[in-house]
């Protein structure tokens, strides 16, 4: 059995290290590179070098930005004394797509999920906990996903905010969310729906 060259070898072994991309579809997409004119192909290479050196986390809520702070951070119209948090920078976006909120948020970079080796300490809870005892934020509202790392989640971090920080409310985001959905997939009347009827925890 012949093997290919080196280079389409380790082209095609990086390929097949993405979500959802198989040894097969690595093959193909090889392929296809190959029979690109090189000015093509390297606008794949440039768009990966370009998210990887401009694109970094918001040093105050961990979204992903260009700027940092990031522009909803520094936004003077947004109300710096309200907090969303929520796992992922793809929930903040879905968040913000609803138009209706006009906090800011805090990004925990993944969820409490001990099976899968996710612990409080791996996430950004101590960044949290450091932004309320600037003293500037009166309301926490938990926008984890509605699954039961989620909940877990929002509850830890629920206990550790009443027991420092009693003074800090603390509501989540519960009516139109279906239990085991995520908010990425969430349509803009559940979501407006979520953000309007949050309840304290
Ligand atoms: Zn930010």
């Amino acid at each position: 059995m012949t093997s290919y060259t080196q280079s389409i070898q380790s082209l095609m072994e990086q390929l097949s290290r993405l979500p959802g991309i198989g040894t097969r579809s690595a093959e193909r997409i090889a392929f296809h590179l190959l029979k690109q004119s090189p000015a093509e192909a390297m606008k794949l290479a440039d768009a990966i070098r370009d998210v990887k050196t401009r694109i970094r986390h918001c040093s105050v809520c961990y979204n992903l930005t260009e700027d940092d702070p990031c522009s909803i951070c520094v936004n003077p119209a947004r109300d710096q004394t309200l907090v969303c948090v929520v796992e992922q920078p793809k929930d903040l976006l879905a968040l913000e797509s609803t138009g209706l909120y006009n906090g800011v948020y805090h990004v925990l970079l993944g969820r409490i999920a001990p099976l899968e080796e996710s612990h409080p300490q791996d996430l950004t809870i101590d960044a949290l906990g450091q932004r309320i005892k600037t003293g500037t934020i009166r309301e926490v509202i938990m926008g984890t996903n509605p699954t039961v790392d989620g909940d877990g989640t929002a509850l830890y971090i629920q206990n550790l905010i009443a027991a420092q920080f009693p003074d800090v409310k603390v509501t989540r985001l519960a009516r139109g969310l279906p239990a085991g959905s995520s908010i990425e997939f969430a349509n803009r009347n559940i979501l407006s729906d979520a953000i309007s009827g949050r309840q304290k925890m």
